[in-house]
């Protein structure tokens, strides 16, 4: 039970990073349509996001980076502020109508954002529902607690402990951990990828991991993927 729960988390991280990260937010993939919604349900299922709203965030975090106007600073609010309160600030930003449509004019609904289910946000109350059915409903609800919690606290780490600790490859604020890199689909090199936002692949040196690369570099080989932003060859 709880093994199948770490699958689902991985997959909703990986799916964190390449659907709503690198695709939808930078431009650096472009992916098939069918893949796209499929990975886009899972996120609505397991962790509630509206893509839209998710990329309207994260394009103000990179255009304000650690200055006023950042919704998630550490340098602003404070490590652990940032790292338990992520999920708070989030949800305080995506309440700012200004903000969704400033950073989101590109946005065109595929089919799960037309589902009115998903549109708010609901769909996590479906995917609590998949958690009952698997483990029945006192476990399904602890498991799908976890997958909550652990997912939030994975995605605020990159936010604050990955603007502060660790290692800097190039001159922005961001820094690289590998650790972290490892358990949350490669989003822990956050240094490389302040430094190249629309790079598919946040592994820049040799001795880097980026587990999501060999995923993405698949789909490619499939066809079901274009990678449309080539990784920094000098930086390699
Ligand atoms: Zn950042
Ligand atoms: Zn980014």
């Amino acid at each position: 039970m709880f093994l199948i729960t770490i699958g689902i988390l991985q997959v909703s991280v990986f799916l964190t990073t390449i659907y709503l990260h690198r695709a939808m937010c930078h431009r650096g993939i472009e992916l098939n349509p069918i893949v796209a919604n499929l990975m886009h349900l899972q996120l609505s299922l397991f962790t509630g996001i509206v893509p839209r709203q998710w990329v309207a965030v994260h394009r103000k975090h990179h255009h304000f980076s650690d200055r006023e106007g950042d919704p998630h600073s550490p340098y602003l609010l404070g490590l652990w502020h940032v790292f338990f309160g992520n999920f708070f600030l989030y949800r305080t930003e995506i309440r700012n109508q200004a903000t969704i449509r400033k950073y989101t004019p590109d946005h065109r609904p595929d089919l799960i954002d037309r589902l009115p289910v998903f549109k708010h946000g609901y769909g996590a109350y479906l995917g609590l529902g998949v958690f009952m059915l698997m483990f029945g409903w006192a476990w399904g609800l602890a498991m799908w607690g976890f997958h909550v919690v652990a997912y939030i606290l994975l995605n605020a780490s990159i936010n604050s402990i990955c603007h502060m600790i660790g290692y800097r490859n190039y001159d922005n604020l961001a820094t690289n951990h590998q650790l972290i890199a490892l358990l949350t689909g490669g989003e822990g090199l956050h240094n490389n990828h302040h430094e190249y936002p629309s790079s598919a692949k946040f592994a820049l040196r040799a001795r880097e991991i980026d587990p999501a690369w060999p995923v993405i570099w698949t789909l490619e080989r499939f066809g079901l993927a274009r990678v449309k932003e080539e990784p920094i060859a000098k930086a390699a």
